[in-house]
């Protein structure tokens, strides 16, 4: 099995540990979170499985983040229709186009491969004119999106989705995953900052189609939201960055449709 999901692979091997051990106690992670806290995700419109603490919330779906702020939020309860269609977004996005959204690294040691990947991954949206430009200022922290490199074996990095019309400002990235391939790490963080201007996986109904199992990851038309973009195909696209799943040997530069998305949206 050579797909991960954005948790880490070592979480894989933690994961298979704690069903070894079914009946015994739960993780400390796990104790943490209380059933409130539970129906509150859910009432978001996200699967509750494997929901884990996270230095900024709750991490689910493997790589997003709900902070408390968003958990306390009051859910929008409009309906939207989904129609049988693909690309995903939520209800909030960035406001305020045309709009430069600023980009930075921080953390010990930046490696120059991370700095290379957030340029790379910049380049992708820029490259598609959009109305949001994406601009790297450096590693000391301060953009609007700052890539935080962090020692966690929780996830391969993480991010939540915009609020107040501006994007999620952090991607937590882990220092295991900086040697691996430029277009992998590209990937990772166009996939990221993806989730940070608002964009949901793509088989967000089905995490079995890029993960391997896994079932829908919550409802579509309440919460957080996941709202059809016009045009997109039905069912899940083999090469979209927004697949929930990943391999080590994965590069998914914006498909047609990916950017069909891109351009409505933004
Ligand atoms: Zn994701």
């Amino acid at each position: 099995m050579n797909r991960f999901s954005w948790t880490a692979m070592v979480f894989g091997a933690m994961a298979l540990l704690a069903s070894c051990q079914k009946d015994e106690a739960l993780s400390a992670g796990e104790q943490e979170i209380t059933q409130e806290t539970l129906a509150r995700i859910a009432d978001l419109g996200f699967g509750t499985d494997k929901v884990e603490r996270h230095d900024d919330g709750y991490l689910v779906e493997g790589d997003i983040v709900l902070t408390e702020q968003m958990l306390n939020s009051s859910p929008d309860r409009k309906t939207l229709r989904i129609a049988e269609v693909e690309q995903y977004h939520t209800f909030n996005l960035v406001n305020g186009l045309p709009r430069t959204i600023t980009l930075s690294a921080s953390g010990r040691k930046v490696p120059e491969s991370l700095t290379n990947a957030i340029q790379d991954a910049a380049a992708r949206y820029n490259d598609e004119n959009l109305g949001i430009t994406f601009q790297y200022i450096g590693n000391k922290g301060g953009g609007d999106i700052n890539v935080k490199l962090t020692k966690t074996r929780q996830y391969i990095a993480s991010a939540g989705f915009p609020s107040g019309g501006d994007p999620y400002p952090t991607v937590n990235y882990s220092s295991g995953y900086t040697s691996y391939s430029a277009g992998f790490m590209a990937t990772v963080l166009a996939h990221e900052i993806g989730h940070c201007i608002g964009f949901r996986h793509t088989d967000y109904m089905n995490r079995a189609y890029s993960c391997g199992s896994g079932g829908n990851e919550g409802q579509a038309t309440s919460g957080v939201g996941a709202v059809l973009i016009p045009g997109t195909p039905s069912g899940p696209d083999a090469g979209s960055w927004m697949l929930a799943c990943l391999s080590a040997s994965t590069n998914r530069p914006f498909n047609t449709n990916d950017k069909k998305a891109l351009d409505y949206l933004y």
